[in-house]
């Protein structure tokens, strides 16, 4: 573990200090991560995720198992729940026009800025604590000559360096579970317009199972996070200016995904706890899209 308390410093920008030491892990964690169930299902259209799936998978794209092609029809399928989840998140956002300005929290290598900018044409700025992922995210933009509009920096969701009311909408797409929720609301009320919309897609334990169970202990444990209950998303919205407009809960919606992923050969051992902990009731995929009041 670093003590380092210089910024860190990279093409991308810098972690302001006083970044805490526990954000120096996560920076390192993301700065390593390579994963092929990650990579590989970026290559299939360049659009690169950091989270799960939802939908029904469709049968007849995978073709026969045990055919040849099978797992490059099974990534491909596994892609194209990713993406779902990231139009699932954008749908809830409103109206939002070219001039605006979206803001993703936790942005990971893009994906869903580019797809945000994709599909309003409007400015997507993105931070992350990686400068691995800034730096990716910033070369698909210009691969992708969005550039000028799709921008990721080095930066802190806790602290970010946007004016007050400066976004029309904002997000965390799973990266919520890295920070206290209090802290990250009152950030998302502060640099969000009157009016304007925030929305989550996050795993979260539920109250009704009483505490965190063995699964969601195992899914801390495996990366390095701190999965909050639902109560305390609630909670901290109602105090900081966040009202509830929808909340919907994707976990029946996201068990096909993780069944078809744990038959890849891209597992990564932590298949089993999302889908006991989805089936036992002890964790929960939801999104919540709120109104900035
Ligand atoms: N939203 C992306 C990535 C999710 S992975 C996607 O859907 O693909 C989690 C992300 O949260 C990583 O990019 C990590 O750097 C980011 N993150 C965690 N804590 C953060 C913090 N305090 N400030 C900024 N980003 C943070």
């Amino acid at each position: 573990m670093s003590t380092n308390v210089e910024p860190t410093t990279n093409a991308a920008g810098t972690i302001p200090a006083p970044a805490t030491p526990y954000q120096d892990d996560i920076a390192r964690y993301w700065d390593h991560e390579a994963r092929p169930v990650n990579l590989r299902l970026g290559d299939v259209d360049g659009l690169y995720h950091h989270h799960y799936g939802i939908g029904d998978v469709d049968e007849s794209a995978l073709g026969e198992p045990g055919a040849p092609d099978r797992e490059t029809r099974l990534v491909a399928e596994l892609h194209r729940l990713e993406s779902a989840q990231s139009d699932v998140l954008l749908d809830h956002l409103g109206p939002i026009k070219r001039g605006d300005t979206l803001v993703d929290a936790g942005c990971g290598r893009g994906g869903s800025m580019v797809m945000a900018h994709q599909r309003f044409g409007c400015t997507v700025e993105g931070v992350t604590l990686s400068a691995k992922q800034a730096d990716f995210a910033n070369q698909r933009a210009r691969d992708l000559g969005i550039d000028s509009s799709v921008r990721a920096q080095v930066r802190n969701m806790l602290a970010m360096p946007f004016a007050t009311g400066q976004a029309a909408g904002s997000w965390n797409n799973e990266s919520s579970m890295y920070v206290d929720l209090h802290d990250l609301f009152a950030e998302h009320a502060r640099i969000l317009t009157p009016g304007g919309r925030y929305v989550t897609i996050t795993g979260c334990w539920n109250p009704i199972y009483g505490q965190p169970s063995k699964w969601v202990s195992q899914i801390n444990a495996h990366f390095e996070c701190n999965i909050h209950s639902r109560r305390e998303y609630l909670r901290a919205m109602a105090d900081n200016r966040l009202v509830p407009q929808a909340v919907v809960d994707l976990t029946p919606a996201t068990l096909p995904y993780w069944e078809l992923r744990a038959t890849s050969s891209l597992v990564t051992g932590i298949e089993e706890a999302f889908i006991n902990s989805y089936k036992d009731g002890s964790f929960q995929y939801v999104l919540i899209a709120a109104d900035r009041v």
